[in-house]
């Protein structure tokens, strides 16, 4: 009998094989990407190399190269999802080696740019703010646009940058500005956390005793930059003011470490917010000392116009 050696090797002889296999070689061959390999190779690639690695050259024609074939990086049909293959010669056979593709990387950009901005009780959505949506016509919008512009430029360089204190009406747009400027830094590499103060100052009064509480207090006094949204909409006891906010600020401004703010009140308003009722002297004395830390940390800047929560 013969053996089973002999029979494939007549099969792979017989006539109808070998087209079979002539034709897909020469399918291989004329792919544009394989072309180009091969001639820039020349010198180095014969017609038995070619044979012995066909295999791969199979694999490469079938594969999504420069996402050409995909939408998105869902979609990607390759082996490997997000890496793309590229032909290289190695020890005498045609190999491949798998990179990542334009979309991942993009994609893992994207993430690591968002694991960069941390939000306490802020919506995630205010990430997709960009500093190009703003409108500059609109009153203020340039002076704010090119103090962020000037502090993103700065930052790293000049250890004494001030923050924002952007003031004005309901919708703005004060905190869709942080979201901006958190992005902008994000693209530098810079974290940055937005923190909503009044869900911020419930969370903590219901739960003094927290140890995780500390933790996100910690947090926020040494994050590279802080920007406390909504500061005077929370109702506010003495010791949230001196001893959580007041010490918060004292530790950023004695650490260089800039701090943004938004707020519906101006710096006079706030004040008069952070003095409460009993309007006792010391009461008074108190507000003011964290105003001159609010003063020292941040250029005010009032925002104007339409309420854009209408739309
Ligand atoms: P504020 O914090 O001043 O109350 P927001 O920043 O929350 O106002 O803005 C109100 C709404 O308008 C939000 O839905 C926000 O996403 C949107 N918005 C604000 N500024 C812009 C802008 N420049 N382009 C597009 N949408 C904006
Ligand atoms: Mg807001």
């Amino acid at each position: 009998m013969e053996s089973l050696q002999n029979h494939l090797k007549q099969f792979m002889n017989s006539k109808g094989f070998r087209e079979t296999y002539l034709n897909l070689k020469q399918q291989i061959k004329s792919d544009k990407d394989v072309r180009l390999f091969l001639e820039k190779h020349k010198n180095q690639i014969d017609e038995h190399m070619i044979d012995r690695s066909l295999g791969k050259l199979y694999e490469f024609v079938t594969q999504s190269k420069f996402c050409r074939e995909c939408r998105n990086l869902d979609e990607c049909k390759n082996i490997l999802k997000g890496y793309h293959p590229t032909l290289i010669i190695e020890r005498k056979t045609i190999d491949l080696k798998y990179d990542k593709c334009p979309r991942k990387e993009a994609y893992d950009a994207r993430k690591k740019q968002e694991s960069l901005i941390k939000c306490m009780y802020v919506p995630k959505e205010i990430l997709n703010a960009h500093l190009e949506d703003i409108d500059l016509n609109e009153p203020n919008r340039l002076k704010a646009v090119s103090l962020v512009q000037d502090f993103v430029e700065q930052y790293g360089q000049n250890d004494r940058l001030k923050g924002l204190y952007l003031y004005g009406s309901f919708g703005v747009g004060k905190t869709f500005i942080l979201g901006a400027i958190a992005n902008e830094l994000a693209e530098k590499g810079v974290p940055s956390m937005l923190v909503y103060v009044p869900e911020f100052v419930r969370e903590l009064k219901s739960a003094l005793q927290d140890h995780s509480l500390n933790e996100k207090i910690d947090a926020v006094k040494k994050i590279p930059v802080l920007m406390l949204d909504d500061i005077g909409a929370e109702s506010m006891s003495s010791w949230m003011r001196d001893d959580i906010l007041g010490s918060i600020l004292q530790f950023r401004m004695l650490e260089n470490l800039p701090t943004f703010f938004t707020s519906n009140f101006d710096f006079s308003e706030l004040e008069h917010h952070l003095t409460y009722s009993q309007k006792g002297e010391i009461e008074q004395l108190k507000a003011k000392r964290i105003m001159e830390r609010i003063r020292f940390l941040a250029i005010p800047v009032e925002l104007k116009g339409k309420n854009r929560r209408q739309e």
